[in-house]
């Protein structure tokens, strides 16, 4: 949603263009409302080939799959978030293998949502004791057969970038 107040003054915003990039200023106060993407973590939490989804409770793209993960908290490292995620969202514990990359996505059709997306190859420790959080849900699909309903683009690129691995995983 279009950001419309000032948190500073209630005064309404208007959009600007800082060095090509779109923010939004006060018409009254200095206050300037910098659109930033914001920072998520996903695990790619692989066995024999197959890949742990879960299915989203909440919108946006509310019962597809999603990957397990994020948004960050406030000064929370990324591989921290993750075994926080996982905790709250399956109730397990994860080892992370390794780091996949950098992904920029958006949250359904908000223009002003975007999202910077860390991705990490992950191994489960533990059973998975519950779902919670914005979970309803999850299950295993095999990397070649992956379902139709996948919550975010970025999943598909973060799969060809780790799929020797995914296939490879024990
Ligand atoms: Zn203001």
């Amino acid at each position: 949603m279009e950001p419309q107040f000032c948190l500073l003054c209630g005064a309404r915003l208007t959009k600007i263009q800082i060095e090509s990039h779109l923010h939004f200023e006060c018409s009254k106060c200095d206050y300037i409302h910098w659109l930033n993407s914001r920072p998520c973590v996903d695990a790619i939490i692989a066995r024999e080939g197959a890949i742990l989804f879960t299915q989203r409770g909440v919108e946006p793209h509310k019962g597809d799959w999603d990957l397990p993960g994020g948004f960050l908290e406030l000064g929370e490292a990324p591989i921290a978030g993750l075994h926080r995620e996982i905790a709250e969202e399956l109730g397990a514990r994860i080892e992370i293998l390794k780091f996949i990359g950098h992904y920029v996505d958006g949250y359904g059709d908000d223009p002003y949502i975007k999202t910077l997306n860390c991705s990490y190859l992950c191994k489960l420790l533990s059973p998975v004791r519950f779902t919670d959080d914005d979970v309803v849900g999850y299950d295993w699909f095999p990397v070649d057969n992956l379902p139709p309903n996948i919550a975010f683009a970025h999943f598909k690129k973060v799969f060809e970038d780790c799929y020797e691995d995914i296939v490879a995983a024990s």
